[in-house]
């Protein structure tokens, strides 16, 4: 909710002619985020060519290096010398920046390669970029769902923000079901006209729980009610399948979805969104998307080397079998200490803290006396009670990250004594 908001004369109804004292309004707020332990610090990194995760970090207490174990550069891919050279050798031959909005002279040819290389990645017709994977969605999902007369848009209650984004600007009618829960997306698909358009929202693997959908039941529910599916795979895209796009490759079901939206910024290691689906959808999400038609595209380099690292990962399994057995031997350290986390069939390692205010206490002091960087999780990210260190490892993590990763994690687990959160609070 709303801060009480304090004007100019400091009464809570100014008479009529004086303006809110806008600055006063603005530290009032985050005051009040402050006070409660949810404002935001950004973490001042500098990341080093080639050594992922190292990284200097520059803060109150001064600068010095940092192992990263929150990064969405789950493979290190930000780092690879074939993206570095792809990059480097786009801008070595074309130049910084697109030039202009894809319909106006932005379309590079770099942009046309990357396109065909995502619709072959995910086995469809084609693909459509984005400027980001926030972009994707609220675009393509408001679009499918203000143009398709009459829609329905069935999401998941935890849904991305970009997705709740989309839908609700589209203003199409809304179903929100029970997180990952088939009775009750069935008991509302069943509740609805049974003639009216029908969009199924998800995501694969979820980021703060790192649980991952029931995708086949879902896309048997979607074929019994006629319903279209949109699969988010932001978290999952480099990192699951023979290919390493996504959970739905994983489980041979690219087919049944109607659209897979996945980033470029994340196990890819560059910058960018993405639909993949049939022709016909990408070009209409083209035709009719604000928030593709009317943005300047991609700088060509970033399309080279999002390009470059998606074939890596095409063609190369060394980093999603590193990264699985790092993540396991992580998760096996915290097991023998004891230190609560969420038993997942994913990458991500949510340590379980439960208070704002211990959680910001054990990262910060993780960074500033063990040069380990975690960034504390907090409402409204994550419910309130359930404040954690969200882990993510990745196959360029040592042994030695690891053990003293653990060793810093188990003397600050004591030394604030956090409680143990039960499982439910997931
Ligand atoms: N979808 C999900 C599930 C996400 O977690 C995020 C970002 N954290 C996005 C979409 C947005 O992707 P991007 O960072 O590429 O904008």
């Amino acid at each position: 909710g709303c801060a009480p908001v304090r004007f100019n004369n400091q009464t809570d109804n100014p008479p009529k002619g004086h303006p809110m004292n806008y600055q006063d309004y603005f530290k009032t707020r985050l005051d009040a985020l402050r006070e409660d332990g949810n404002y935001r610090v950004f973490a001042d990194l500098q990341r080093k060519r080639g050594a992922f995760p190292k990284a200097h970090h520059t803060g109150k207490d001064g600068a010095g290096d940092v192992t990263i174990w929150c990064s969405n550069d789950y493979l290190g891919m930000g780092q690879h010398p074939d993206v570095l050279a792809a990059m480097h050798n786009a801008i070595d031959t074309v130049g910084a920046g697109a030039g202009g909005t894809r319909n106006i002279s932005g379309t590079t040819h770099d942009h046309v390669l990357l396109e065909a290389e995502l619709a072959d990645l995910h086995g469809k017709q084609a693909a459509l970029l984005f400027t980001s994977g926030y972009v994707s969605n609220w675009a393509a999902l408001g679009t499918l769902a203000s143009q398709i007369p009459g829609c329905i848009v069935f999401s998941d209650a935890l849904n991305h923000a970009s997705m709740i984004e989309g839908i609700r600007h589209s203003k199409a009618a809304r179903v929100i079901w029970k997180h990952n829960d088939l009775d009750d997306l069935e008991a509302r698909l069943a509740a609805a006209d049974p003639d009216a358009p029908k969009l199924i929202a998800f995501e694969s693997v979820y980021s703060m729980d790192g649980d991952i959908a029931p995708i086949k039941e879902i896309c048997d529910l979607a074929e019994k009610y006629g319903a279209m599916t949109y699969l988010d795979e932001v978290h999952a895209v480099g990192l699951y399948g023979p290919h390493g796009a996504g959970v739905a490759e994983r489980e041979g079901l690219m087919d049944r979805l109607t659209v897979i939206e996945g980033t470029l910024g994340k196990a890819f290691g560059v910058m960018g969104g993405y639909i993949a689906a049939s022709a016909e959808l990408c070009d209409f999400v083209r035709s009719f998307a604000s928030g593709f038609i009317f943005t300047t595209a991609l700088p060509p380099a970033v399309a080279a080397g999002a390009r470059a690292s998606v074939q890596h990962l095409k063609r190369s399994n060394v980093e999603r079998d590193r990264q699985k057995e790092r993540v396991a031997k992580v998760r096996e350290g915290l097991d023998a200490m004891g230190i609560p986390h969420i038993d997942n069939p994913s990458h991500i390692i949510p340590v379980m803290v439960g208070d704002p205010v211990k959680c910001k206490f054990i990262s910060d002091t993780l960074m500033r006396d063990y040069g380990v960087y975690i960034q504390p999780i907090n409402y409204p990210t994550v419910p309130k009670g359930t404040e954690r260190l969200r882990i993510t490892p990745s196959p360029v993590h040592s042994d030695a990250d690891i053990a003293h990763l653990l060793g810093a994690l188990e003397e600050l687990w004591h030394q604030c004594e956090v409680a143990r959160v039960p499982m439910a609070a997931q």
